[in-house]
């Protein structure tokens, strides 16, 4: 087959029909281990001579579907699927960086991710670093021989202000450090590896899946780093790895394509850290994907329709959403985003806290909930809910005002989400 846009992988990739019953529907391969054909073929899957199924924790048929079709749409070689957007973010880090290590990230992030990088890595001794991505020299400026990977969200949650993808790369690329992409708010509206990212991961909870039925997670390698050219600089892929009989990943998988970063992951941290993927999420993520041009489509129009309407409206006294951008920020929408902006929109009330309150309290459509990208419109105040273990700096920081809501625009009828929000926002002045 040789069409490659992204409606058909969506629906096509990775997958044609079961070999044993011709099901056209991916089976869910609910089994926990898989039986070996000989002694010498279970020796083999386990030294790596040859690529099988042995153990649900580590790999899956169901789960290689969800994998290989995401790889597609994302352009990449190989993907890992995990348990969660959160399990995806850590493992992307701790695959190449450990104690006595850093990172550099983008201040401009979901409010989970940062607990896990000020904290949670913290504590295992990997230092985030974090920086103003308004300035991308910011990055350079951080960078130390002990930087091992530079971290962004491609349209940051709830700061809604676009990334600059090349322009960070590009300054990776130079040091030999990969720029990993969260791209959970922008699938197949912008492709990070078009770009130069090295790495993309996913919160599969959100816009791939849809429905907000399952939470899951993926990351992606784009096969286009060099990992092997700055040895130093990557000691985790290029040095042998004690817990696996001494195997250099750069070498070992060699044969297999350039897959190393992806590999080590599944057969080291998925290994010992076990945050595995059910095959019934792997399944229902893989449903969500095959509509999801069409739901990122209504997003975003959507979103957009909503922009409109409430900028000027007397009870709002910001509207946050890249169709608003000015400047230096529009000038990376129409760059990165030209095919549509997403389904995720921030106000600002007039009234502060409490507007934000009465509003969500008034709010009959929308669903009050700590989720976005499902295909139900969705609000919540991150100030108190999503963000509230952040220091009030670290919500500034990434995004958050005392009076910001959070709207994940569904795909409902633009005319009943806009009548929803006319009836909250005068409750909300009351
Ligand atoms: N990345 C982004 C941008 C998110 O919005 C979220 C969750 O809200 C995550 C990662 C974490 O994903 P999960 O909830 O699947 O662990």
């Amino acid at each position: 087959m040789t069409t490659q846009h992204p409606e058909t992988l969506a629906l096509h990739a990775g997958w044609r029909a079961d070999p044993a019953t011709g099901s056209v529907a991916v089976p869910i391969y609910q089994t926990t281990a898989y039986q070996f054909d000989s002694p010498e073929h279970a020796a083999d899957l386990f030294g790596l001579r040859a690529l099988g199924n042995i153990y649900t924790r580590i790999m899956n048929p169901t789960t290689d579907v969800l994998e290989k079709r995401v790889a597609a749409l994302e352009g990449g070689v190989a993907a890992l699927a995990v348990a969660s957007g959160q399990a995806a973010s850590a493992y992307a880090l701790q695959n190449i960086a450990r104690a006595g290590d850093n990172v550099v990230s983008s201040t401009d992030l979901y409010g989970g991710t940062w607990n896990l990088f000020a904290n949670t890595l913290k504590d295992q001794g990997i230092e985030v670093r974090f920086v103003d991505p308004a300035d991308p020299e910011a990055f350079a400026r951080a960078t130390d021989d002990k930087t091992r990977a530079y971290y962004a969200e491609t349209l940051p949650n709830p700061k809604l202000r676009v990334f600059p993808i090349a322009e960070v790369a590009a300054i990776g690329r130079r040091f030999g450090i990969p720029l990993i992409m969260d791209n959970t708010a922008a699938p197949l509206l912008v492709r990070p590896f078009d770009h130069g990212a090295a790495v993309v991961v996913y919160s599969g909870t959100k816009f791939l899946s849809g429905h907000g039925t399952s939470i899951g997670g993926i990351v992606v390698d784009s096969g286009t780093f060099d990992w092997e050219a700055n040895p130093a600089r990557h000691p985790l892929l290029n040095q042998p790895d004690p817990s696996y009989h001494g195997a250099v990943w750069t070498q070992a998988v060699k044969p297999l394509g350039p897959i190393a970063y992806i590999l080590k992951m599944r057969v080291t941290l998925l290994r010992d850290l076990g945050a595995a993927i059910s095959p019934f999420n792997a399944f229902q993520i893989i449903q969500g994907i095959e509509t999801v041009a069409l739901r990122i489509r209504a997003h975003s129009e959507n979103a957009s329709a909503v922009a409109r309407h409430l900028s000027g409206h007397a009870a709002v006294t910001k509207v946050i959403h890249p169709s608003t951008a000015t400047g230096r920020d529009a000038d990376l929408v129409a760059k990165y985003l030209p095919k549509g902006q997403g389904g995720l929109l921030g106000i600002e009330l007039a009234g502060g806290v409490e507007a934000g309150r009465k509003f969500i309290s008034a709010l009959k459509l929308f669903y009050h909930v700590a989720n976005i990208g499902d295909a139900r419109s969705l609000a919540i105040h991150p100030a108190t809910t999503t963000h509230s273990q952040l220091t009030e700096a670290e919500q500034i920081a990434s995004g958050v005002t005392p009076g910001y809501v959070r709207l994940s625009i569904g795909i409902e009828h633009i005319d009943d989400i806009l009548a929803d929000l006319d009836q909250a926002l005068a409750a909300s002045q009351a």
